[in-house]
């Protein structure tokens, strides 16, 4: 009742097509359930994600969806990142999680680190992105989560700016660890918003890959695929 009375005064709208949300829906309407485009894969030993990643040797790759410009995963995004809309995070935390869940192979995490953004970014946003998914995921594979291990400690200037090149140079010396021997023998799922070159990832991936018996993983809200998956 209380929520009926609250909805009436601070309707709330789908964090993917911006349309008024009925009570019973929660962050996501049920049309948007239905038509975002879900990648078929969860993880399987080989997908097109490992592609991005061929020069390491990482365990499991999985994203929700496929990312393509000026569409409803993308306005998504764009409400997680930039709107204030955290809840966004945990709805497709729960989402994701539920799937990942189910397969046993990521039932072996045992950390879920989150891609750190810089605490001038931090400050700015208020909230890193990633984290409120992250702690949903790892919730779900009944892992840790650790948000402090991994620091970003270049503020990268603004990548738009930058030839593809720079931002590679500049990403890959980013990233420091705070703790490598809590992770020896771990099993890590790095965790990201999108993942298009993949260079934020693989700059955290060189930050954790000469740790002793360490297995890492990559999840993504969403990724962006060459084909159709
Ligand atoms: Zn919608």
């Amino acid at each position: 009742m209380l929520n009926e009375i609250l909805y009436i005064f601070f309707p709330k709208s789908c964090g993917s097509c911006n349309i008024p949300l009925h009570t019973f829906e929660e962050g996501i309407c049920t049309s948007c359930r239905h038509s975002l485009p879900e990648i078929s894969f969860v993880s399987s030993v080989e997908n097109q994600m490992h592609d991005i990643f061929k020069e390491y040797k990482i365990s499991l790759a999985t994203a929700l969806f496929n990312f393509e410009k000026h569409t409803e995963v993308q306005e998504l995004i764009h409400n997680l990142k930039y709107r204030n809309q955290k809840k966004i995070g945990k709805v497709i935390g729960h989402w994701h999680g539920a799937k990942l869940a189910l397969d046993t192979n990521f039932c072996h995490v045992d950390v879920v680190l989150p891609v750190p953004i810089h605490k001038k970014k931090l400050k700015q946003r208020g909230y890193n992105q990633v984290s409120s998914y992250g702690t949903i995921l790892a919730k779900k594979l009944n892992a840790d989560f650790n948000e402090s291990i991994l620091k970003k400690v270049i503020h990268t200037k603004t990548q738009a700016k930058q030839t593809r090149q720079e931002r590679f140079e500049n990403m890959f010396n980013s990233m420091e660890l705070a703790d490598a021997t809590s992770l020896k023998n771990k099993h890590i799922l790095l965790v990201d918003d999108v993942i298009t070159t993949g260079a934020t990832m693989k700059a955290c991936i060189e930050c954790l890959k000469e740790i002793e018996g360490i297995k890492i993983s990559v999840a993504a809200i969403a990724v962006t695929l060459l084909e159709d998956a």
